[in-house]
């Protein structure tokens, strides 16, 4: 059985880099036949590891659920549901951080970034929510896990949490792997291309938004950065800017990034192109959110449907958890 997963955290608006790298490989991956092999979920416990607004998190639990329908996320073909829905996600994460060093987490290189960022006090949770996310992966069964770069280490230390799990406490787990989508794996930040395009950017970053509209998208990347070259070359080690609008274009388009760059002659001429193929790309799906917003009974019925096909997976492997570590079931072993 093979089964892949994928978690959208609702911290701030999802972006074109998400689009690429996380959901359209999810829309691509549904299968009528297996409905339960894609998952697909919003985050939205992951959410509250850093400073959060809890008006916006449930806001943008709803826009996100919404914009991966409208992105191609089939509910008959593929499951959807919010984390915090499914209580197994919490009650696996205890169970793992039983099977976990402190000093694996601890150097977990998005730790170090956003920790080493925040003014406030760091939450614990920042530091075990990579556990919290192997729970979410361990849970389902999943085999394999959609990733782009950023994630990669995060789904690392899931596998070396099941293995664990599995050496000391008998099989429990399917160990899964990441992988990389194809094209574009890790979009960049227009006008910082030495960042990747991120939900968490910064207001003024270069990160083309799924809900911005088409004058802003055309704004944003008329702006982005490029270079002094007369030439437009895919060189992706030393001009990054260039290259990060080379894979976009061949991210909305098609085609190979370095093809594409013998068809332009100039830096005006690449952005227009660019600018064409991203709202070529993001005015339907805007349409298709549009008309989903105006009807939040069907996504909520969408989510209440697919946390109960979660939980109906996840609660077998949680009761295999606890009778592997341990723990007294609380009803009498049958027969
Ligand atoms: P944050 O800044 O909150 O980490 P993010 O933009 O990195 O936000 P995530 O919620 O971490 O988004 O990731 C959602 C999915 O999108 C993951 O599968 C992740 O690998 C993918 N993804 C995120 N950013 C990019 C990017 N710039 N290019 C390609 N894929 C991306
Ligand atoms: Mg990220």
């Amino acid at each position: 059985m093979s089964r892949n997963l994928t978690g959208f955290t609702p911290s701030g608006r999802l972006h074109i880099g998400n689009l690429v790298g996380a959901m359209r490989p999810i829309a691509a991956a549904q299968r009528a036949d297996d409905p339960d092999a894609t998952v697909a979920f919003i985050s939205d416990l992951h959410a509250l590891t850093l400073d959060h607004d809890p008006a916006l998190v449930r806001e943008r639990t709803l826009e996100f659920a919404t914009l991966l329908i409208a992105a191609g996320i089939d509910p008959e073909r593929s499951l959807l549901f919010v984390q915090s829905h499914v209580a197994e996600h919490t009650e696996l994460h205890y169970l793992l951080e039983c099977a976990t060093g402190f000093g694996e987490v601890r150097r977990m290189i998005q730790f170090k970034e956003k920790s080493g960022r925040q003014e406030q006090q760091v939450r614990l949770s920042l530091l075990t929510y990579p556990v919290l996310m192997a729970a979410d992966i361990l849970l389902y069964g999943t085999t394999e896990v959609p990733v782009g770069a950023d994630q990669r280490q995060h789904v690392e230390l899931a596998r070396a949490v099941a293995e664990r799990f599995n050496a000391r406490y008998g099989p429990t787990f399917a160990v899964p792997r990441a992988v990389l989508p194809p094209v574009a794996p890790r979009l960049r930040d227009v006008f910082r291309p030495e960042e990747k395009m991120s939900k968490s950017a910064p207001p003024g970053s270069g990160v083309l938004h799924l809900l911005d509209e088409p004058a802003a998208l055309r704004r944003t990347i008329a702006r982005a950065v490029t270079d002094s070259a007369a030439d437009v070359a895919y060189e992706p080690e030393t001009r990054p800017g260039v290259a990060n609008l080379l894979a976009l274009l061949a991210a909305c388009t098609g085609g190979d990034p370095a093809e594409l760059a013998g068809g332009f002659t100039g830096y005006g001429e690449l952005k227009r192109a660019v600018a064409d193929a991203v709202v070529a790309v993001l005015e339907p799906l805007q349409q298709r959110y549009a008309e989903l917003a105006a009807d939040p009974g069907y996504v909520h019925g969408v989510l209440r449907d697919g946390a109960a096909r979660a939980s109906a997976i996840a609660a077998p492997t949680v009761r295999a958890a606890k009778q592997a570590i341990g723990l007294m079931a609380d009803q009498p072993p049958q027969g």
